[in-house]
C-alpha cells in the first residue's frame, strides 16, 4: 500500500504549525517561549502536545510501541482526522459496514466525502466481497466495527482478515467495545498489515467517557500525518492526569468489565422472562441489543417510567430493535421489573 497515493496533496505538502512545546523539549528550569502566566501551577502551561506519558503507559499495557499510538479528543477526533487527511472532498469516498456507529457517516457528510453503506448479512455479520465490491479507484476508506455498535456482536475475523488484505486503502476497525469481546483484538497485527488502523476509547470500559480520550494505532507513518493535522494541545492536561490515574489502576478496570460481563449474563436470562421480548441478539459488548414487539411503545413506557434505552427501531435491519447497555445489578432489576409492568397492561 502506497500512502502517497492515499493522502491528499494539500496534507502531504503541509507545514504544520510548530508550537513552543515543539520547538523545545525536556526540561528547563526557566520558561520564557510561550506566553504563559507564571503563576497558577500547573494549569498555566501547555500540555504536552504528544501526550507522551499517557502513550507510555498505554503502550505497556496494550502492547503497542510509542510511535504506533495517535491520542484523540474521544475517537471522533481520528475519525474525522483521517477524512481530512485522506479524503478529498467531492471526489473520494469510503465504504462503510451498516447498521453501525453513526459518526462515520456524519464525519463523511461534515468533510463531503461520499458515504457508501453496505448492509451486514442477517447474522449481522461483514460479507468481505461485498465491502470489496462497493469500492472504486477513489474508495480510500472501509469502515468496520468490531463489536459492533448497535448490533454488539463481533465480526467475523476471516472476512475482516480478507478485508484488510484485498483492499488497497485504509481499513478502520473500530474496537471502542474490545475490553467486553471474548475475541482477541488486532492490535498485535499492526505490524503486519500496514494500512489498519485500530480505534479504542477510554469512554467504555474505562469508565470515562467525561474526559474525552480515543486512541488511534497504526503504522508510524499513519500516526505522524494524524499527528500534522490536529490541533497543537488536543488533549489537555486535566484529561492527561485523569488518564494516567486510571491506567495506573486498571485492577478496577478489569473488576468492572468482569462484574459486566456477569450482569449482562444476568440481564439476558431476566430478558427471557419477558414475555414480549422476542429475541435477544448475541453480543460481545456492553449492551445487549434485543427485539420486540411494538419498540416505540416499550421506549415510550420505559421513559415515562424515567428508563432511558436506546430505541433503534428505525435503523436499517434493527426494526423492532431496543438498544440496553448493561448497568448496576440494581439498574438492571429496575429496568427488568419495570418491562414486566408493561407486558401487563
Ligand atoms: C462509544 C463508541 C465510541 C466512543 O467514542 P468516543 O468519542 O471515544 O467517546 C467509538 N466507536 C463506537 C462504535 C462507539 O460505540
Amino acid at each position: 500500500m502506497e500512502l502517497k497515493k492515499l493522502i491528499r496533496k494539500n496534507i502531504a505538502e503541509l507545514q504544520p504549525y510548530s508550537c513552543a512545546r515543539d520547538e523545545f523539549k525536556g526540561e528547563a528550569s526557566v520558561y520564557l517561549d510561550a506566553n504563559e502566566n507564571p503563576w497558577n501551577t500547573p494549569y498555566n502551561r501547555y500540555p504536552d502536545p504528544l501526550q507522551l506519558e499517557v502513550k507510555e503507559a498505554i503502550s505497556r499495557l496494550k502492547n503497542v510501541p510509542v510511535e504506533r499510538i495517535f491520542l484523540g479528543n474521544g475517537s471522533d477526533e481520528p475519525i474525522d482526522l483521517l477524512y481530512r487527511a485522506f479524503c478529498e472532498p467531492g471526489i473520494d469516498n469510503v465504504v462503510a459496514m451498516e447498521p453501525t456507529y453513526g459518526m462515520y457517516k456524519v464525519c463523511a457528510g461534515i468533510n463531503d466525502v461520499e458515504y457508501r453503506r453496505v448492509l451486514l448479512n442477517q447474522d449481522f455479520d461483514i460479507d468481505a466481497e461485498k465491502l470489496l465490491a462497493a469500492c472504486d479507484s477513489r474508495t480510500k476508506i472501509i469502515w468496520l466495527c468490531s463489536p459492533n455498535n448497535p448490533t454488539g456482536n463481533s465480526l467475523n475475523r476471516d472476512e475482516v482478515l480478507k478485508t484488510i488484505k484485498a483492499f488497497e486503502g485504509l481499513v478502520v476497525l473500530d474496537e471502542a467495545y474490545i475490553d467486553f469481546a471474548s475475541q482477541a483484538s488486532f492490535s498485535q497485527l499492526i505490524d503486519s498489515y500496514p494500512n489498519l488502523i485500530l480505534l479504542q476509547t477510554f469512554s467504555k470500559a474505562w469508565g470515562s467517557a467525561a474526559i474525552r480520550l480515543g486512541m488511534a494505532f497504526a503504522r508510524p507513518e499513519i500516526i505522524q500525518i494524524l499527528n500534522k493535522i490536529k490541533y497543537p494541545y488536543n488533549i489537555n492536561i486535566l484529561t492527561q492526569r485523569q488518564a494516567l490515574a486510571m491506567l495506573k489502576n486498571k485492577s478496577t478496570v478489569d473488576n468492572w468489565v468482569n462484574e459486566l460481563l456477569i450482569q449482562r449474563e444476568s440481564l439476558k436470562t431476566a430478558l427471557l422472562t419477558v414475555p414480549y421480548v422476542q429475541h435477544i441478539y448475541p453480543t460481545d459488548a456492553n449492551f445487549l441489543l434485543i427485539k420486540v414487539e411494538d419498540a416505540n411503545a416499550v421506549y415510550r413506557f420505559l421513559v415515562s417510567r424515567s428508563i432511558i434505552v436506546r430505541n433503534r427501531n428505525t435503523v436499517a435491519l434493527c426494526e423492532g430493535c431496543i438498544r440496553i447497555t448493561v448497568g448496576t445489578a440494581n439498574e438492571n432489576n429496575e429496568l427488568i421489573n419495570t418491562m414486566k409492568l408493561f407486558s401487563q397492561k
